[in-house]
């Protein structure tokens, strides 16, 4: 791996409004992420930073030092009305470098303070290092993390997500999560085309998802859009050069076919069913399972 760049930012703002979701406000403390999984949406608003969305993306991680105190300022202000904050909705707030900073855990004390639901998205295992933070938080407001776990194959995570946790790993810190009084579930953020959507490999993840005790399981299919279609793209031509074709027809635009959509939300609500997730099967966890798709990122 590269050597990784952390470029200290102090921030003006740290809540951003959010159009068209189910959450109102959306916060990230860190921009880029060392994770580096091939299809994350994310990479294409490394753009927005003159930077590139392969390399830099997972190198030049930029880091909102303030942001702790930056967003105690905004929760204090009486306009204030406690609308739901979700953490995560464009980097990873449990990479590594978490551990240095403690961003992510200020910033949930600082909702924790407020009496603000949250709701997180990670693939980070140092989640389980917040737990008090997050089950009291829960106590006091609601609180929910969903684990992204797209495969439970070794080869199949090496190759689309390098810089991550194991993915048992994630299901592990998750169930401890659930012991501590957080709301977790998992979601397959995304189904990757002809890679990860088979029916053995999605039904291991809701299977191993309901033994581990998570609460919710969703599942919505990769969209590509920007500089994030250039980079997975050319990662495909190398690691599945037979599916490059295939890919270009499906993905004229940012999404797969309707007709793609509709099979995957068939397959997902079967295995909701059959490992007894009916209930996870609302608005909210589907527009998780999405989330980015229509943020309008102000970060
Ligand atoms: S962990 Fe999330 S934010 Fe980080 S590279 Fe993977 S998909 Fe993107």
């Amino acid at each position: 791996m590269a050597k990784v760049f952390y470029d200290e930012a102090p921030c003006k703002s740290v809540l951003n409004r959010v159009q068209g979701m189910w959450f109102k406000w959306s916060v990230n403390p860190y921009r880029g992420c060392v994770h580096s999984c091939h299809y994350c949406f994310a990479r294409r608003f490394h753009a927005q930073l003159d930077l590139n969305p392969s390399d830099d993306f997972t190198s030049i991680i930029v880091v909102k030092t303030n942001a702790p105190d930056v967003i105690r300022l905004e929760l204090s202000r009486p306009s204030w009305q406690r609308e739901h904050v979700t953490i995560g909705t464009a980097t990873d707030p449990y990479q590594p470098i978490e551990g240095k900073y403690r961003l992510t855990r200020g910033i949930l004390e600082a909702l924790r303070d407020y009496r603000t639901p949250t709701s997180l998205i990670t693939k980070g295992t140092m989640i389980v290092r917040d737990a008090d933070v997050l089950a009291s938080l829960n106590r006091r407001a609601g609180a929910t993390v969903c684990f992204s776990v797209t495969t439970l194959d070794k080869t199949l995570w090496e190759r689309l997500e390098p810089g991550t946790p194991p993915p048992r790993q994630r299901l592990r810190a998750r169930k401890r999560l659930v012991d501590a009084g957080v709301n977790a579930g998992v979601l397959m953020a995304p189904v990757v085309p002809n890679i990860t959507d088979t029916y053995e490999n999605m039904e291991e993840v809701a299977r191993e998802a309901a033994a581990h005790g998570a609460q919710f399981f969703g599942a919505a299919p990769l969209r590509l859009q920007g500089g994030t279609k250039v980079h997975f793209m050319d990662w495909l031509d190398v690691t599945y050069p037979h599916l490059s074709r295939h890919y270009r027809q499906m993905y004229p635009g940012a999404y797969a076919p309707d007709r793609y959509h509709g099979q995957i939300e068939s397959l997902t609500a079967a295995l909701q069913q059959r490992y007894g997730f009916e209930g996870s099967r609302d608005e909210g966890i589907v527009q998780r399972a999405n989330a980015g798709k229509q943020l309008q990122m102000a970060m």
